[in-house]
C-alpha cells in the first residue's frame, strides 16, 4: 500500500505526539506511587534497553534491574555492511552498559537468565534470584535447528544474532577462491528482520563484485517470492548486480552436509557453495520457552497487544521479536517502539493508573549498494477487539527509488538509537 509522505507525517505527528504526551504525564507525577516497586528486564539489546530506561524516566521511585548474560552488545542492523565491506569492523555497532545504568539508575546484572517463577514472581540466574513486581522480558530469537538436519553453525555460520558469527562469515568471505559461489538460505517467515536477508544478498553481492571476479550469490529462499521491499530489491540487483545475484523461491533447506560444503533443499536437491550463510528458522529465545510463555504454536509468545502482558503467564510482558505482535515486523525498530509503550503500561499498571493504546511506529532500511538504501514504514496500534497489532490503513509504504538520502537517513538512524539505547 502506498502512502504520501506528508500524510505519513501527519500520523507519525499525532503517534509521536500520543507518546509524548504519555511521558508527559508520568513525569509530572514523578512516581511515589511506584516507590519500592520492583521491575525486572531481561535482555540488553534493542527491547530490554529502552525498556528498563523509560521505565525509570517515567518512574523514578522504580527499582528497575536488568539482566544481560553478555557486558556488551552487538547490533545486527548495519552488520550486514560489515560483510559487505562497508564497516571495517563492528566497533561502531557496539554498546556498552555502564552509562546506560548510571544515568538513569538502572541496577546492570551481567548473569545468564536461567529461570522464572512466575507464581513466587522471581527470576533465577547465575548470579542469584532477583525477585520482581512486573517482569519483561526481550530475549530475542533462538533458532530451530532440529529442522536441519546434521545442522552445524561453525562450518555455515548463520550470522543472524552479530557478535563471532559475522566474523565467522566475513572471514570465509574474504578466504573464498574468486570464481565460488556463495549460498544464503532464508528461512519461512516469521523470522526477525524480513528485509535483512535480502539486504545481506546485496552486500555479499557488492563484496564479490569489487573482489571476487566470477563469484555468484545464489538465494536459495524458503518463501514463495521476496517478503519484504520486493520491486526495490529488484530494481537495485538488476542495477548493480545482474547476472550476480541468483534467486531461487520455494527452496526450503532441511539438511547439511558440512563436510560436502552442500545444502539439501526438501531433503532431494542438493546445492553446493564455496560460502553458505544458512539461517536457520526461528523461534522466540530459549528463556521464554523455559518461562513457559510460548503459545500454542510452540515458538513464540502471544501477547496482549496494548500492554505487552503475556497473555499465558500474569506479570510477565513480553516485547521484541520474542512477542506476537501483530502486523508489526520483527525489528529493532519495531523493539524500541514496544519497549517505550510497554514501560509507560507497565508502570500504569503498577500505579493503578488506565493504561494507554499502543500507538507505534517501525522503519526497516536496507542497504542496496555503498551508497544508496530503501525504506519501509508503517505505524501500528492495538485492535482490542482482535487482541492483535494491526497496520494504520494508509501508513504502510516504501521509498520511492534507491536513494542516497535514504543511506543518509539510515545512517543517522542508527546511531541515534545506538546512543538511545546506551545513554
Ligand atoms: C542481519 C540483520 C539486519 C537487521 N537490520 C535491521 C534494521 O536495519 N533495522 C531494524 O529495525 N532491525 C533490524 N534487524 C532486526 C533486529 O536485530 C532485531 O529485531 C532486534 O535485535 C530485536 O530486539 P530484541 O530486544 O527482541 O532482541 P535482541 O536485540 O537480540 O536482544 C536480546 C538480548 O537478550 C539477551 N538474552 C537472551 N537470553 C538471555 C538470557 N537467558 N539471559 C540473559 N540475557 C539473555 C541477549 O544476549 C541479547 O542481548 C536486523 C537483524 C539482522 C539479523
Amino acid at each position: 500500500m502506498k502512502m504520501e509522505r506528508r500524510n505519513f507525517l501527519k500520523l507519525f505527528g499525532a503517534s509521536a505526539g500520543a507518546a509524548t504526551l504519555g511521558l508527559a504525564g508520568c513525569a509530572s507525577t514523578p512516581g511515589a506511587a511506584g516507590a519500592g516497586k520492583k521491575v525486572v528486564v531481561v535482555g540488553g539489546g534493542y527491547g530490554g534497553t529502552v525498556a528498563a530506561k523509560y521505565l525509570r524516566m517515567m518512574d523514578p521511585s522504580l527499582e528497575v534491574t536488568l539482566i544481560e548474560r553478555n557486558d556488551h552488545f552487538i547490533s545486527c542492523p548495519f552488520s550486514n555492511l560489515y560483510l559487505g565491506g562497508i564497516l571495517p569492523d563492528l566497533s561502531s555497532l557496539t554498546i556498552k552498559y555502564g552509562k546506560l545504568a548510571a544515568n538513569h539508575g538502572i541496577k546492570f546484572v551481567q548473569a545468564e537468565v536461567t529461570g522464572v517463577d512466575a507464581a513466587n514472581h522471581t527470576v533465577s540466574t547465575s548470579k542469584g534470584v532477583f525477585p520482581y513486581n512486573r517482569l519483561i522480558i526481550a530475549p530475542g530469537i533462538d533458532f530451530r535447528t532440529d529442522e536441519i538436519k546434521g545442522y552445524d553453525e561453525t562450518a555455515m555460520p548463520h550470522a543472524w544474532k552479530a557478535g563471532p558469527q559475522t566474523l565467522r562469515l566475513r572471514q570465509q568471505l574474504e578466504a573464498m577462491k574468486p570464481g565460488g559461489n556463495v549460498l544464503i538460505s532464508i528461512p519461512l517467515t516469521p523470522f526477525r528482520c524480513p528485509p535483512g536477508p535480502y539486504e545481506r544478498a546485496s552486500m555479499i553481492a557488492m563484496f564479490l563484485k569489487q573482489h571476487k571476479p566470477g563469484s555468484k550469490v545464489i538465494v536459495l529462499d524458503a518463501n514463495p517470492d521476496i517478503v519484504s521491499k520486493k520491486g526495490l530489491f529488484l530494481k537495485g540487483w538488476k542495477k548493480h548486480y545482474e547476472g550476480i545475484i541468483e534467486y531461487r523461491p520455494a527452496k526450503r533447506v532441511t539438511e547439511m552436509n558440512a563436510k560436502g560444503m552442500a545444502v539439501l533443499v526438501e531433503g532431494l536437491e542438493e546445492v553446493k557453495g564455496a560460502v553458505i550463510n544458512l539461517i536457520p528458522p526461528q523461534k522466540a529465545g530459549a528463556i521464554a520457552h523455559a518461562a513457559g510463555l510460548v503459545g500454542p504454536d510452540k515458538r513464540w509468545c502471544p501477547v496482549n497487544p496494548t500492554t505487552f502482558e503475556s497473555t499465558v503467564q500474569k506479570d510477565i510482558h513480553v516485547i521484541g521479536d520474542a512477542c506476537i505482535a501483530g502486523a508489526m515486523p520483527k525489528s529493532g525498530y519495531s523493539a524500541n517502539s514496544q519497549a517505550k509503550a510497554c514501560a509507560m503500561n507497565v508502570v500504569a499498571l503498577l500505579v493503578g493508573r488506565e493504561v494507554t493504546d499502543l500507538s507505534a511506529i517501525n522503519t526497516c532500511y536496507s542497504f542496496l549498494s555503498a551508497k544508496e538504501a530503501v525504506s519501509v514504514t508503517g505505524v501500528y496500534k492495538a485492535n482490542k477487539d482482535k487482541g492483535t497489532i494491526e497496520a494504520v490503513a494508509g501508513t504502510v509504504a516504501v521509498s520511492p527509488d534507491l536513494s542516497e538520502v535514504e543511506a543518509l537517513y539510515a545512517q543517522s538512524w542508527i546511531k541515534n538509537i545506538l546512543v538511545e539505547m546506551s545513554s
